[in-house]
């Protein structure tokens, strides 16, 4: 991100100068800031023109424009006249102006004086984030909360996306509700009846993925969803809205309710009657945290405590029903202990040999580095020549900005290859020698060290490890098709 744009737009002051024949305003600001751009060796890819010239947001297109890329974070800087030119309108703009600044970190450049958000002695800047002054921010939230908590009141529904069940409706201006969508609403209607009979949310889960009925995003429905919709006041025609200073409103709601309010409040009560599902100590226990990963799903597998002492390792997620067989944890115990082991004797025979590759990667590396250091340097001289190009009209403003453009990517890609490489020297963390070290180290203290004991060892021999298995163990069975792929460090 080390790419820099224009902003350009006229004052009033500059209308009636040109008015007066005083030549035209924003070809020369245009200029002023390319030379500020070609003395401090910054990369320009855009000019944002403001040709309507318009006190509000609202009307300036191009700020909009700006605003919507510097807060995804396209800008270093934004090169400007005077600080005065990105806002001047009422103060709300004024903040939303600030905020986008501050918020992604973008700089200010104008011909005098370089505001940077990130530098917070830099007064200047912060005068011109506030703007306005504190008090005047507050009210202005103030109004905009209350706004937002009255819409509620009246029974609007203001989130950005419609609950699982509804769509987004706008039946006359200023009104905000939602529609049903009957056949989300019959899969609404048949989990508070699953629930209200019984069956917990991984079964309501369960029985929809089963019968095809699925959300919107995910592939399959988790019981924390369900849990989310189970609990949602929304399906009783109601619209729940947190404040700080009333705590949490709950309104009738203009949208039609799924189910109803007996039905909403048994749900709510079902809840404080169900135990907390887990067990005090759980993550404690389970010393494969952050370890052991699920091959199939990639989520992390986790640990279900059994009375009679046989503790299980499983994938919980409904995409691996069937899929993942969970293990007991005493077996991947064996089989990490087992994989250490072996990991141990290939370090042991070729010790040497890993060396040597090491060497040799280095050097690889150190003459990669040198090929793109000179590429940079030449293109760093490709830029400045852009410049002169410009100056003596051999190039048109849209042709500069193009080559700029193509230029500042080969930058960056040429960047982030040197990154990789500085990372990947950073990554190879132990010698062989090391490993060898705490290998055994492991091996000798795993089995009498406590869960967390257990964690920091695995941790410190071992990045990652994917657990496969597909098939049921049975008494007459003998081996199990368990698999790890260990990652070791
Ligand atoms: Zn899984």
């Amino acid at each position: 991100m080390n790419a820099y744009c224009i902003y350009l737009r006229k004052s009033r002051a500059d209308a009636e100068a040109e008015a007066r024949g005083e030549g035209e305003t924003l070809a020369r600001h245009e200029h002023t800031l390319l030379d500020l751009a070609k003395r401090q060796n910054l990369t320009i890819t855009c000019i944002y023109r403001e040709i309507v010239s318009g006190d509000s947001i609202a009307a300036r297109p191009q700020m909009q424009q700006m605003l919507q890329d510097i807060t995804d974070g396209k800008y270093a800087g934004v090169l400007v006249m005077e600080i005065e030119r990105l806002a001047r309108g009422d103060t709300i703009d004024q903040g939303v102006v600030a905020q986008a600044f501050r918020e992604s970190g973008t700089k200010i450049l104008t011909p005098i004086k370089t505001y940077d958000p990130n530098n917070e002695f830099d007064e200047e800047y912060f005068e011109f984030s506030l703007f306005m002054s504190r008090r005047e921010y507050k009210t202005i939230k103030r109004r905009m909360q209350a706004g937002r908590a009255a819409s509620v009141k009246e029974g609007n529904y203001i989130g950005t996306n419609p609950p699982y069940g509804y769509r987004k409706v706008q039946p006359e201006p200023k009104v905000k509700t939602l529609e049903i969508v009957p056949e989300e609403a019959e899969a609404i209607r048949m989990m508070f009846e699953m629930y209200l009979s019984g069956d917990g949310a991984r079964a309501i889960a369960a029985r929809l993925n089963q019968l095809q009925i699925l959300p919107r995003k995910a592939a399959m429905w988790e019981p924390v969803s369900v849990r989310k919709i189970l609990h949602n006041p929304i399906y009783a025609g109601k619209i729940e809205w947190h404040t700080k200073k009333d705590g949490t409103i709950l309104a009738d709601g203009r949208h039609p309710a799924i189910i109803s309010w007996e039905q909403y409040q048994q749900s709510i009560e079902r809840r404080k009657q169900t135990a907390p599902q887990v067990p005090t100590g759980y993550t404690t226990q389970n010393y494969y945290h952050g370890i052991l990963f699920c091959a199939n799903c990639g989520h992390q597998m986790k640990r279900r405590p059994a009375a009679n002492g046989t503790a299980h390792m499983l994938c919980r997620r409904n995409e691996c029903r069937g899929k993942v067989v969970s293990s007991t944890v005493k077996k991947i115990d064996e089989a990490v202990l087992e994989a250490i082991r072996y990991r141990m004797q290939e370090l042991m025979l070729c010790k040497d040999t890993i060396r040597q590759d090491e060497t040799h990667k280095k050097e690889t590396a150190k003459r990669q580095r040198a090929k793109i250091e000179k590429a940079l340097e030449k293109l760093q001289h490709q830029k400045e020549k852009l410049h002169t190009l410009l100056e003596t009209d051999v190039y048109t403003v849209e042709v500069f900005l193009e080559r700029s453009k193509i230029i500042q990517q080969q930058i960056e890609a040429l960047e982030a290859e040197l990154g990789a490489i500085q990372h990947e020297a950073e990554a190879q963390g132990l010698s062989p020698e090391q490993s060898l070290l705490w290998l055994q180290y492991v091996l000798d203290n795993f089995l009498g060290a406590t869960p967390e004991q257990k964690n920091q060892m695995l941790r410190k021999v071992i990045r990652r490890i994917e657990y496969r298995k597909t098939q049921r163990m049975c008494y007459r069975k003998q081996d199990s098709d368990l698999s790890l792929h260990i990652d070791f460090l």
